[in-house]
C-alpha cells in the first residue's frame, strides 16, 4: 500500500478516534461532544458487543443505608489481593454521577414504588446495589439507548463494519490505525491518521471453546496494542461464569447470577445441592468458587443444573425473559425443569494497563471498557462492576482528552507486517479456542500451561492472517502469564500451586516481548520482527 493514508482523519473533522461500539466506546464519544469523533466499530452499532448481553446490570451504591466504601470494600474482598484499592474507591465513589448521566442519556433503569432507583443483590455484594432495566434486560435498554443518543450528536461520526487491525505508530507514540473493512478477504488496508486512539473493543471470550461472549471480543484489540509495545497487565486472570446454558449454543447463553440471588439453585444431576459444602456462602460464593464447584460436578459426570423450580417457578418467564427465552427455545422450560449448566469464558480481568485517566503506556492511545486493566478487578471480578468501570474510564479519558490541542501526526508509520486480512480457518480456530479451553481455562497446570505456550507461539509464528496473528498473540499472553503465576489466586487456579503465595501478591505487568521469551524458554522459536514492510 502507498505511503500516504488513504483515508486521513488528521485533516478532517475529527482527530479523535474510538475503536469500539459498547458501552465504553459509545459513552465516551457521547463525553467528548462537542468535539468531533470518529467512532469505529467492527459490527453494526448494537451488534457485536458483550454490553448488549450485560443482563445484571451496573453496580452503584445509590440506595439508603449503602456506601462507597462498602462497595469499595466488597470490590478489594473479591479480587484476592490485587486490587488497587485507590481505583477501586474512585470507581465505587464515582458510581452515583454515571448512573445520572446514563439517565440523562435515556436508559430507563427501574424504579421503586417511591421513584427510587431499584436496586437487586449479586454475588459478593453485602448490600442491594445492581441498578437494573425490566429483571434482565439492562444491557439491551442501555445500547439502544446510547445508539439514539449517538446518532443525534453531530459531532460523532460512526463507521461501522471496520475492524481495527493494527496500530500505527512513531516510537513509543500511536498516530494513527489499519483498518479492514469486515468480509471483504481482498481489500487493501485502510491506513487513518489519528492524534488520540481510544481502543474500546472488549474482551476475549471469543478465544475460549466455551464463552458468553459474542464473536467479535476475540482479543483483537489487546493483541493491537500489545503488538504496538503497550504494557499489558493482569492477563492470566479470566473469569469463567459458573452457569452458562449447556444448549449447544455458540456463544452459549447466560443464565444471569441474578437468579442466584433471587434463590435458585444448582444442584447436580441427582438432584443434591453441592455448593453448600463449598463455601459458606453456598451459591453466592464469589463467582469462581461456584465455577470451579460446577465445574467439578461435570468433571465427576454428576453434572450441574440450576434450579429455578422453587424460587421463582411461574414467576420465570415475566422476571427473567432473556433467560426464560434462552431456554424455552432449547426446549427447556426453566419454571419446570433445572436448566443445564457449564462454566463458560466471561469477563477478562487482564487487559491493557491503564492509569487513573485511561492512558495507556504509550503516547497517543488510551483504552476502555473491558480491553483494559484498571486494576479495579484484581484477580477476580465482583459482579456487575464491569458495566460501571466502562463509564467511570470513558468519563475519565473524555476529561483527559478533552481541550487537549493535539500535534499533527507524522505521515509515515513504522512497518507492519504484511499479511492478508482472511478470517481464521474454521479448523485453525476450532484448535485454538479448544487449547485455551483445555490447557489455560478453570482449572490449569505445568504441562498444560507450557503446552499452550509453544502452541500460540507456533500459530503467532505461521500466521498468514491478521486475525490468526493477532488471536494467536492475545492466546499467548494469557497463556504465558499463567504458566508463569505459580499459585492460585482468584479465578487463576492451578491444580499443581492449589494455594495463594502471599509472595507472589503483585499485580502482572508484562508485554509480548516477555510472552515471546517466555515461549523461547519453553524451547518455541521467536518471530524476528516484522516479516515485510507494509502491504
Ligand atoms: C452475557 C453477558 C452478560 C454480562 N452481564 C453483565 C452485567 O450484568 N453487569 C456488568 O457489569 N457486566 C456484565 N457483563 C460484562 C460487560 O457486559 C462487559 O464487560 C462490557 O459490556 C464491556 O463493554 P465494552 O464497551 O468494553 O465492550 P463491548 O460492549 O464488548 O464492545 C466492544 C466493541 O468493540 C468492537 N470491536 C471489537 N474488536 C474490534 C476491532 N478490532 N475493530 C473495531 N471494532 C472492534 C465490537 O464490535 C464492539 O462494538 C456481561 C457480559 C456478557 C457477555
Amino acid at each position: 500500500m502507498s505511503d500516504q493514508p488513504e483515508f486521513d482523519l488528521a485533516d478532517g473533522a475529527a482527530e479523535v478516534v474510538i475503536v469500539g461500539g459498547g458501552l465504553a466506546g459509545l459513552f465516551c464519544a457521547l463525553k467528548l461532544a462537542p468535539r468531533p469523533v470518529t467512532v469505529i466499530t467492527a459490527a453494526p452499532l448494537g451488534e457485536g458487543a458483550s454490553t448488549a448481553w450485560a443482563q445484571g446490570g451496573i453496580a452503584a451504591a445509590v440506595a439508603e443505608g449503602d456506601s462507597a466504601e462498602s462497595h469499595a470494600a466488597d470490590t478489594i474482598a473479591v479480587g484476592a489481593g490485587l486490587v488497587d484499592e485507590a481505583v477501586a474507591y474512585r470507581l465505587a465513589r464515582e458510581a452515583g454521577a454515571r448512573i445520572h448521566d446514563l439517565l440523562d442519556y435515556g436508559v430507563p433503569f427501574d424504579r421503586d414504588l417511591e421513584g427510587r432507583l431499584a436496586v437487586s443483590r449479586e454475588a459478593a455484594h453485602s448490600a442491594r446495589r445492581i441498578v437494573h432495566v425490566r429483571g434482565d434486560m439492562a444491557g439491551q435498554a442501555i445500547i439502544t439507548a446510547l445508539i439514539k443518543a449517538v446518532r443525534e450528536t453531530p459531532s460523532i461520526r460512526v463507521l461501522e463494519g471496520y475492524l481495527a487491525e493494527a496500530l500505527l505508530t512513531d516510537g513509543d507514540a500511536v498516530i494513527g490505525l489499519q483498518l479492514r473493512k469486515t468480509g471483504a478477504d481482498i481489500t487493501r488496508p485502510l491506513r487513518v491518521a489519528a492524534r488520540a486512539v481510544v481502543l474500546a473493543t472488549g474482551g476475549i471470550g471469543h478465544l475460549y471453546a466455551v464463552t458468553t461472549n459474542p464473536t467479535e471480543a476475540c482479543g483483537q484489540g489487546l493483541a493491537i496494542a500489545a503488538r504496538a509495545g503497550a504494557v499489558i497487565a493482569d492477563p492470566e486472570f479470566v473469569q469463567f461464569h459458573p452457569t452458562a446454558i449447556m444448549v449447544g449454543r455458540d456463544p452459549a447463553p447466560l443464565a444471569t447470577e441474578a437468579l442466584r440471588g433471587e434463590g435458585c439453585t444448582l444442584i447436580n444431576g441427582a438432584g443434591e445441592r453441592f455448593m453448600p459444602a463449598r463455601h459458606p456462602l453456598a451459591e453466592l460464593a464469589p463467582r469462581d468458587i461456584v465455577a470451579r464447584g460446577v465445574f467439578a460436578e461435570i468433571a465427576a459426570g454428576r453434572g450441574a443444573f440450576l434450579d429455578a423450580r422453587t424460587a421463582l417457578g411461574a414467576r420465570f418467564a415475566e422476571e427473567f425473559p432473556t433467560v426464560y427465552q434462552s431456554c424455552v427455545s432449547a426446549g427447556i422450560d426453566p419454571a419446570q425443569q433445572p436448566i443445564p449448566v457449564a462454566p463458560a469464558a466471561h469477563y477478562h480481568m487482564g487487559g491493557v494497563a491503564v492509569d487513573m485517566q485511561g492512558r495507556t503506556s504509550l503516547r497517543g492511545l488510551w483504552a476502555a471498557g473491558e480491553v483494559s486493566c484498571t486494576g479495579a478487578h484484581g484477580a477476580n471480578r465482583l459482579a456487575s462492576n464491569s458495566l460501571l468501570e466502562a463509564v467511570v474510564y470513558a468519563a475519565r479519558i473524555a476529561e483527559d482528552i478533552g481541550g487537549r490541542e493535539f500535534a499533527a501526526p507524522p505521515r509515515r508509520a513504522e512497518p507492519l507486517p504484511a499479511l492478508r486480512s482472511a478470517p481464521l480457518s474454521a479448523a485453525q480456530e476450532a484448535e485454538l479456542r479448544n487449547t485455551m479451553s483445555a490447557k489455560v481455562g478453570v482449572i490449569r497446570d505445568n504441562d498444560g500451561l507450557a503446552a499452550a505456550v509453544r502452541r500460540f507461539s507456533a500459530m503467532e509464528i505461521a500466521a498468514t492472517s491478521t486475525a490468526q496473528l493477532n488471536m494467536a498473540i492475545t492466546a499467548l499472553l494469557v497463556a504465558a502469564a499463567a504458566w508463569t503465576r505459580r499459585e492460585s489466586r482468584g479465578a487463576h487456579c492451578r491444580s499443581d500451586y492449589p494455594n495463594e503465595n502471599p509472595t507472589l501478591a503483585d499485580r502482572t505487568m508484562t508485554t509480548l516481548a516477555d510472552a515471546r521469551a517466555t515461549a523461547a524458554s519453553l524451547g518455541e522459536a521467536t518471530p524476528r520482527g516484522p516479516r515485510t514492510a507494509l502491504a
